[in-house]
């Protein structure tokens, strides 16, 4: 069991990256996932999949000035953390290689924050790793092919390590909470058919049921 706050000098106290995205998304998944191990595949995980092929392998190429790394091994010892990054340009600043975090995602920009915490979490990693200011990264979306620039300033800074915080007292604590059915968010989780959001969120009290079998003929 993870302790409530990472130790600095325990490499393997690190909690997957991923698990803020997961977490943000609905606590109840990231305890399946990273809690019970449960995982299923949809169609939403599968087009994730796909998109991603292209930066699963580890490699290094130049493009004119910038130099691109995929698949980096990063992690943060301050966060807790540690995950892969799809995309790292590094690009030449002052005689200095800065780097510059990329993350394919699925679909289009959404409303809530789980991209650009899931990126700022991994351009703090790289903060730590390179001893270097990153002050913007982008996030690239399938549906719209195009690169959403994301500046991880003082409030997506606070929210992501107040995410980190809140998600390792969860895995901490081993424990799942219960499912709050939202159609919206359900209706496109993999993990629906184990959650059984519906029939879990509906509350039924003992009385009720005592009563129900009661009156049952
Ligand atoms: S089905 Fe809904 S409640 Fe259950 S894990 Fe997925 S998002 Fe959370």
């Amino acid at each position: 069991m993870l302790p409530a706050t990472p130790d600095p000098a325990a490499e393997d106290d690190l909690f997957p990256l991923s698990a803020l995205q997961h977490y943000l998304y609905c606590p109840r998944q990231c305890a399946l996932i990273h809690v019970e191990r449960q995982w299923a595949e949809n169609l939403f995980t599968a087009e994730g999949h796909i998109l991603h092929e292209r930066s699963s392998n580890p490699g290094l190429e130049s493009r004119g000035s910038v130099r691109v790394v995929t698949a980096i091994p990063i992690r943060s010892l301050a966060l807790g953390v540690a995950g892969v990054a799809d995309v790292v340009e590094l690009r030449r600043v002052g005689g200095v290689w800065r780097p510059y975090p990329i993350e394919y995602k699925r679909g289009r920009p959404k409303a809530h924050r789980a991209d650009e915490v899931q990126l700022c979490a991994q351009a703090l990693c790289l903060e730590e790793m390179f001893a270097a200011k990153i002050e913007e990264g982008a996030l690239f979306y399938g549906k719209t092919r195009r690169r959403t620039p994301v500046a991880f300033d003082g409030e997506l800074r606070r929210l992501t390590h107040d995410t980190a915080a809140e998600t390792r007292a969860l895995i901490a604590s081993g424990c799942t909470p219960a499912p709050v059915y939202a159609a919206k968010l359900c209706g496109r989780c993999s993990l629906s058919e184990l959650c059984w959001p519906k029939r879990l969120s509906r509350r039924t009290s003992v009385s009720g049921w005592i009563a129900r079998c009661i009156n049952e003929p």
